[in-house]
């Protein structure tokens, strides 16, 4: 019979490019010939050597990562790393500056305070719910900082920083996690860029850390598994690492160097995002509320303005194949992720839908 395509519009885990999924289906029995799997491997067998190595190479190549920059890979998530930031970098005034741009800086300054840093809030778009971003104050304050937290992409509110803030004075510090790989940085512009995996790189499992050289140095009393002394020392094997999740990113990067890399998904993914946008701006049932010099590529939230309606929406947009298209609880309404792996027939799908559940009504 005919099977319906289903497109998967969630925030994380995300869609997956299906020659990769299709890959690691031939790879899963036999990897390379050595009649074991991915899954039992050791990591410290040859084979898992290139894996990582070219894992790291083909990431390089893509963000043009100079060599003063180290590629780490942990486990522990975004999250594991609102600890590890503080905890390795925190260490001559126990103090960090903050962008309050939504959730995700919100959940990065309450780790960080947890652990005892002082978190200082330089700037606040909460008074207009998040519709816009945070920017520096012309004059930061005297007191001395280690560095600024900065939320590249607010995964919920829908936000990014298209131009990143910049001060001489204050390291810099990038969660990217919803928009690694999405659109092109300077890598010189931060410190330390992170970001989980499972929205643009692959499973989740893996979280990857992109380092200035010259600011790592060993602390004392850190957990071995946040310590960047320690995964630099030892090329991210000091224990165990994530075989599988680090195996199926190195495919990704694989796909994404044969999209044309990040220029090429830049490309794509604004005409993705365009086309969604375009037609929530001439709709007169649903809307995005984010200013437009702010909005995100990857992740767009929007609504009716009706609460029922909404979820009546996203009912009816499952039952056509549109998954996972509810807002996260704090925003309401409808998100949208285009990820890079999102294809425009998933975007055409969508905005078919909208469009004609506007005209029905
Ligand atoms: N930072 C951002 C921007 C996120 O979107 C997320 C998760 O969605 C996180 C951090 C937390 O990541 P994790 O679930 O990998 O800890």
């Amino acid at each position: 019979g005919l099977t319906m395509p289903i497109y998967n519009f969630s925030a994380g885990p995300a869609v997956m490019p299906k020659p990769v999924i299709e890959q690691i289906q031939r790879d899963l029995p036999n990897l390379n010939g050595s009649g074991m799997s991915i899954l039992e491997i050791s990591h410290r067998s040859s084979l898992f050597d290139t894996i990582l190595a070219e894992a790291k190479q083909d990431l390089r190549d893509l963000m043009r990562i100079p060599d003063d920059y180290e590629i780490l890979f942990f486990q522990g998530g975004g999250t594991g790393q609102f600890a590890a930031a503080p905890l390795n970098l925190a260490t001559l005034h126990h103090a960090i500056a903050l962008l309050d741009s939504g959730h995700w800086a919100n959940r990065a300054g309450a780790e960080a305070a947890k652990l005892g840093v002082a978190v200082t809030t330089l700037a606040s778009t909460q008074a207009d719910h998040y519709t816009r971003l945070p920017h520096l104050p012309t004059t930061i304050p005297t007191e001395s900082y280690d560095y600024l937290h900065l939320t590249v992409n607010n995964t919920i509110e829908g936000t990014t920083y298209h131009t990143i803030p910049q001060s001489s004075d204050l390291p810099l510090v990038a969660d990217m996690s919803s928009n690694f790989l999405a659109q092109p940085y300077n890598v010189t512009d931060f410190d330390v860029i992170f970001a989980g995996a499972q929205k643009n790189l692959g499973p989740a499992g893996v979280t990857v850390v992109i380092i200035k050289k010259a600011i790592v140095k060993p602390v004392d009393h850190l957990p071995s598994m946040l310590d960047y002394h320690l995964f630099m020392t030892k090329n991210s094997l000091y224990n165990t690492p994530p075989v599988f999740a680090i195996y199926a990113a190195g495919l990704v990067l694989k796909w994404l160097k044969a999209q044309g890399g990040v220029a090429g998904i830049y490309q794509r993914n604004q005409e993705e995002a365009a086309k969604l946008y375009d037609f929530l701006d001439h709709s007169k049932l649903f809307y995005n509320p984010v200013h437009h010099a702010d909005r995100s590529l990857t992740n767009i939230p929007f609504m009716t303005g009706d609460a029922q309606l909404d979820a009546e929406v996203v009912e009816t947009a499952a039952q056509e194949g549109l998954m996972n298209l509810k807002g996260h609880r704090s925003v309401g309404g409808l998100r949208a992720s285009f990820y890079n792996a999102m294809p425009m027939t998933g975007v055409d799908a969508l905005v078919n839908f909208l469009h004609h559940f506007e005209q029905q009504r």
